[in-house]
């Protein structure tokens, strides 16, 4: 049987065009990635590993930070554009490597580390966020907003350690309406971590709260 006209569908076939997620090449398919960056992707993301923050707490990441890669392209691109099949492909991508590192995610809370509300009004996007959703989405859990952000100062304009520590205690603040993660297993997730000072922060914001564990989990780990 013949499908019935629509206009709205015929208009958005004239306009859409799938795009490599990555460099935004025109597709002749829906795969998120063309065949040159899935090459790259596939070798960066081998560099998927496990570290520890400062004060010890365990991160799991899918790849590393750096110029002139695949992940620099998503990350970048997703800090000043929101794009729902980026989300997807990168949520996808964490859920195989925390099911790699062996981490239970059952009855799991996912929040993020959230941007600050400037940047938020700047760009329109909070990536943290999206994959927060996407993740969700995808793993079937709860995504909560758990933190306000109100720092003005940027972390990456400082250079010291203890200043990051100190800016980012400054920064973050749990919402006082998040009772519910007593006792609660939470992943806090960010799309970088650089010196790891905001997810040091947000994840003991969370145990203060009474979190019963905090699982860390980024997209990419840069250099410090
Ligand atoms: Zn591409």
């Amino acid at each position: 049987m013949n499908q019935p006209f629509s206009i709205t569908k015929w208009l958005s076939s004239l306009v859409y065009v799938p795009r490599c997620i990555a460099c935004r090449i025109h597709m002749e398919s829906e795969q998120p990635l063309c065949p040159e960056c899935d090459f790259s992707w596939q070798d960066e993301r081998d560099k998927a590993g496990e570290t520890t923050l400062d004060d010890g707490t365990p991160l799991v990441y899918l790849t590393k930070y750096r110029p002139n890669t695949v992940t620099h392209s998503l990350v970048w691109r997703g800090k000043t554009q929101q794009l729902k099949r980026r989300a997807d492909f990168l949520a996808s991508q964490l859920a195989e490597v925390l099911a790699e590192a062996g981490m239970d995610c059952c009855d799991v809370i996912i929040t993020h580390v959230p941007r600050s509300a400037s940047k938020r009004r700047e760009t329109g996007v909070d990536q943290s966020k999206a994959l927060g959703q996407a993740l969700a989405a995808f793993m079937g859990g709860v995504h909560r907003d758990l933190f306000s952000h109100h720092s003005r100062v940027q972390q990456k304009s400082l250079s010291d350690p203890a200043m990051r520590l100190e800016n980012a205690r400054k920064a973050y603040s749990i919402m006082k309406s998040c009772k519910h993660i007593a006792g609660k297993k939470i992943l806090l997730l960010d799309d970088v971590v650089t010196s790891g000072a905001s997810m040091i922060v947000c994840a003991d914001l969370l145990r203060q709260a009474g979190a019963m564990e905090v699982i860390c989990v980024a997209v990419a780990r840069a250099k410090k």
